[in-house]
């Protein structure tokens, strides 16, 4: 049967080729703390059904499970997509299967961001965190609000002990991954 414009949008990106499928990703993902449940997936849709996010854009949780389960594993973890879950647990709530998707994305992150794939905005968040102690910069504006309000004043947190913890849980390694993907893309 001759192939249509629609058909072929239908189809995307399937059949999914042997080239790209890794057997053994899923259970990479499923041996990590957090990855357990993804075997479980019936990949009911019941999660994307729910999600927020999902209803404002394109993103659907069961989609990157479906893929995680295919061994599309370099799409998997290349994709802005790991990076769009809000952590709302919606999706947990209503999984019959206790696949626990939020804890699943969180191994797929730190999978991607060892390839030096992270997403810019939490590479600049855990920087911040690194120079800072916090998130955000203090300010003038938020230790006056504090005064007004009766609370005490922020402590100065402990950088160089911050450093350290941060590095040894693989944060440094998460940094030059994220250069060498930079250098590599120049
Ligand atoms: S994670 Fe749960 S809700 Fe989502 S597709 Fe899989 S079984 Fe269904
Ligand atoms: S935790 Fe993430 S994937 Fe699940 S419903 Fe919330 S935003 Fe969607």
């Amino acid at each position: 049967m001759e192939e249509t414009e629609k058909s072929k949008a239908y189809r995307g990106d399937f059949p999914v080729r042997d080239e790209n499928v890794d057997n053994s990703f899923k259970y990479e993902i499923a041996n990590q703390v957090g990855g357990e449940g993804l075997l479980r997936c019936l990949k009911c849709g019941a999660c994307s059904g729910g999600c927020p996010v999902g209803s404002v854009i394109d993103y659907r949780p069961r989609k990157v499970l479906g893929n995680v389960l295919l061994g599309l594993k370099e799409e998997v973890l290349s994709s802005d997509q790991i990076w769009l879950c809000a952590a709302c647990f919606t999706c947990e709530e209503r999984c019959v299967q206790e696949v626990n998707f939020t804890d699943v994305v969180t191994v797929l992150r730190n999978f991607a961001s060892q390839e030096g794939n992270a997403a810019p905005g939490y590479v600049a968040m855990a920087k911040m965190v690194m120079k800072n102690g916090r998130v955000t910069a203090r300010t003038q504006l938020v230790d006056k609000m504090r005064e007004q309000l009766g609370l005490p004043p922020l402590q100065d947190p402990a950088i160089e002990q911050l450093n350290h913890i941060m590095n040894a849980a693989g944060l440094k390694r998460v940094f030059e991954a994220q250069k060498e993907r930079e250098d590599e893309s120049e």
